[in-house]
């Protein structure tokens, strides 16, 4: 079956990247050529050209320099403030090779006529053979201080010889990517190269009217300014110009794909039967935005277009009534629903809860996951496949061939940061033959939502901006693991005072094996210091399904008072009466993950408490990180720091999100750019659909190209 646009595009981003290894590419101009046989590359050094990312000769021009290098604008060492980029030139008075702690350390003392400063390079003791005293030195870097002594750390630099100038004297120098047996030097000239060999051989890329209108640079300006810029603003012009181009043939295909006419959905009006009993059961009041969402969804799915939206609301925001909701409005309506979550434990949750809440109602609920019994797992397949209305709560096991919904009319993907694009592309897939399911795609990571524009094209976006009411804000602290012991001792004070509590055990990255030992090792250690009448039990990845499940049970019905685990509790798991979390080596854990721990509690009415202990020196990253959280309860402002953190390539990486990768535009830093370029695609399929108007036809040649080489976009 057909994907939706979204799913098409972003799908087309995996195959495209899988493809491109091997991939037999005509070579139609001097743009295709391999830089290979590029005057003094070769074949080593192509090899090692393509590990930043440069295949061919257009790679070459569409590299981005990394940062530049004013070297028009030369301070004295006394001027130089700390903290900005500066370049600076002097003579060599004394170097010389320092142990320390962390290895080798090499210095070089740099002076001028208004002062000295260090230049500090760390393992790089061969250094000491390049640099003489007395010789003249150029060099550029951040500015840092030291104890009080001005440094340049790992600067960028060229040594002077005697009657010569200096390269590029007086000028700005772009530094591109790093990598080993490449020197700058050496990938600058090759750009130069590939400069001249191109010269008057780039074609206009967009129609003058889009140019001007903008104020962009022409297409060839833009890369030859991209390269050898005469001021720092030429450099940022031609950037954005590029990236204008890049984003507007992003968009245009994207938007090219919008829902086709003959696409049909399934109308769900049924009787509320189920959905009215369901509401005037529920123990509490939905919120405002809950209810708000709700008509959102309603709008929907009563027509005969698939609804493809994305729910956002922060941990504990309620999303799980929404999906309910939506789910049994499709049951009423005569039809499957079904709910995919990312883990065992959080789906085994979701099929408790839900079998709870639809009791009274009646209604099937059929739980699939990978690893149940042979058995019980042939006889949910063939529940499912008889295609009678029903609830239906599943892991990725979903999404396998055997899987077979002959009447599905929804599906939810639950917490969908942590699938990867082509399982949720999947889900919807499984459909009924004939129409197209609703979908929903609901997650507690905010996504900025120029990104989600960009990520999703033009999805429908809800956000769940309210939490249910009554509560009261986490009180999260960071202690370091000396004060272990006085937090155990406050924990089982917190505990014979009825409280539940979370203790996680260290995330050990890659390996549930070793992270379940972690957690058995910390269940034996609080077994052995806990209070007579306290009791402690464990949950971990390795745990066969019933034990867990059973574990989980028995925390929900306050059997034992503290549950050690394992990252498995992550997402999703909700047990209003737990009002502590402990996370051992929080240094650990990512700032997102945290988060999500810590909502596990606070999802009732008491005062909630989040400790975060970690465990000798902590970078300057994990510092940030924990204070963020101690500051701050919400998610939006944490994912934002985040961003600031870690920056958007982390943030959301392509593996997690499927967010295109462009070699020029930044979708953070050209944010402006990217809607100017949306907008303006928007408009002109609305004016020409077909491009076929004179002034769009630079668009409709380079548009046809896209799809002919199957990219998203050509640069
Ligand atoms: P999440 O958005 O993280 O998936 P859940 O759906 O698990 O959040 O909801 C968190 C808790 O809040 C659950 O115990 C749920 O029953 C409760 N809850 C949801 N909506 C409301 C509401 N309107 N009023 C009170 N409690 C609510
Ligand atoms: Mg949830």
């Amino acid at each position: 079956m057909i994907f939706s646009k979204t799913f098409w595009i972003i799908d087309r981003v995996a195959e495209i990247k899988s493809s491109k290894k091997g991939q037999n590419q005509k070579i139609d101009s001097v743009l295709d050529m391999p830089v290979q046989y590029l005057k003094g590359v070769g074949p080593k050094r192509a090899a090692l050209f393509s590990r930043i990312g440069v295949a061919t000769v257009r790679d070459l021009l569409y590299l981005k320099p990394r940062k530049y290098l004013n070297r028009k604008d030369i301070k004295t060492i006394r001027d130089a403030k700390v903290g900005e980029e500066v370049t600076i030139s002097g003579e060599i008075v004394t170097k010389g090779i320092t142990e320390t702690r962390s290895g080798k350390l090499f210095k070089v003392i740099l002076k001028d006529d208004t002062g000295w400063l260090e230049l500090v390079w760390f393992h790089l003791p061969q250094l000491e053979y390049i640099f003489k005293v007395g010789d003249t030195l150029i060099a550029s870097g951040k500015l840092t201080s030291y104890r009080g002594i001005k440094q340049l750390v790992h600067p960028e630099y060229e040594i002077i010889s005697e009657g010569k100038t200096p390269w590029r004297a007086g000028r700005i120098i772009p530094v591109y990517p790093a990598t080993e047996g490449l020197k700058p030097r050496f990938i600058h000239r090759i750009v130069e190269t590939a400069l001249e060999k191109t010269t008057g051989k780039i074609k206009e890329s967009l129609p003058t009217y889009l140019v001007q209108n903008r104020g962009l640079l022409k297409r060839e300006i833009a890369i030859r300014k991209l390269h050898l810029p005469d001021t720092m603003e030429e450099a940022e012009k031609a950037r954005k110009s590029i990236a204008y181009e890049e984003f507007l043939y992003f968009y245009l295909n994207l938007l090219s794909y919008r829902v086709e006419p003959d696409i049909v959905g399934i109308p769900l009006r049924g009787q509320r039967v189920l959905t009215n009993q369901f509401l005037r059961g529920l123990p509490f009041e939905l919120t405002g935005a809950q209810k708000r969402v709700i008509g959102e969804i309603e709008q929907d799915i009563k027509k005969d277009r698939p609804m493809h939206r994305l729910l956002q609301g922060d941990v504990g925001s309620g999303k799980t009534v929404i999906a309910l909701y939506s789910m049994l409005r499709a049951v009423e309506s005569g039809y499957q629903a079904c709910i995919m979550a990312p883990t065992e434990i959080l789906a085994e949750q979701h099929h408790i809860v839900i079998s709870e809440m639809v009791q009274e109602l009646n209604v099937p609920v059929i739980l699939l996951t990978g690893k149940m019994r042979k058995k019980e797992k042939e006889k949910a397949l063939q529940e499912i496949k008889e295609g009678r209305p029903s609830l239906i709560v599943g892991t990725h096991a979903l999404i396998q061939e055997e899987v077979d919904f002959p009447n599905l009319a929804l599906a939810i993907v639950d917490e969908q940061h942590r699938f990867g694009v082509l399982q949720r592309g999947k889900l919807r897939e499984k459909g009924a033959q004939t129409a197209w399911p609703h979908f929903l795609v609901m997650t507690a990571t905010p996504i900025p939502r120029t990104l989600a524009m960009t990520l999703y094209g033009d999805l429908d976006i809800s956000i769940l901006d309210e939490k249910p009411p009554g509560r009261t804000p986490i009180v999260t602290k960071w202690v370091r693991s000396s004060e272990r012991a006085k937090v155990y001792r406050w924990l089982f004070k917190k505990i014979a005072e009825g409280n539940q509590a979370y203790v996680v055990a260290p995330l050990i990255e890659k390996s549930e094996k070793l992270e379940a030992e972690a957690a058995i090792e910390l269940h034996k250690d609080l077994t052995s210091i806990a209070p007579e009448g306290t009791k402690v039990s464990l949950i971990h990845g390795r745990m066969k399904r019933d034990e867990r499940r059973e574990v989980m049970a028995r925390f929900r019905d306050g059997d034992f008072q503290i549950l050690v685990a394992t990252t498995v509790i992550e997402v999703g798991i909700d047990v209003p009466n737990a009002t502590i979390m402990i996370i051992e080596h929080a240094e650990r854990f990512g700032l997102a993950q945290l988060h999500q721990l810590r909502g596990r509690v606070g999802r009732g009415a008491k005062r909630s408490y989040c400790i975060l202990i970690t465990k000798g020196r902590v970078t300057d990253e994990t510092r940030m990180r924990l204070t963020a959280l101690v500051k701050s309860n919400d998610g939006f402002e944490i994912a934002e720091v985040d961003l600031k953190i870690r920056g958007p390539g982390q943030v959301f990486g392509t593996r997690q999100h499927g967010l295109p990768e462009f070699k020029v535009g930044d979708i953070i830093e050209d944010r402006e750019i990217l809607l100017w370029a949306r907008e303006d695609a928007k408009e002109i399929l609305k004016e020409d659909p077909t491009l076929s108007l004179q002034k769009n036809e630079v668009l409709k040649e380079r548009f046809l190209e896209i799809k002919r080489r199957k990219v998203l976009y050509v640069a």
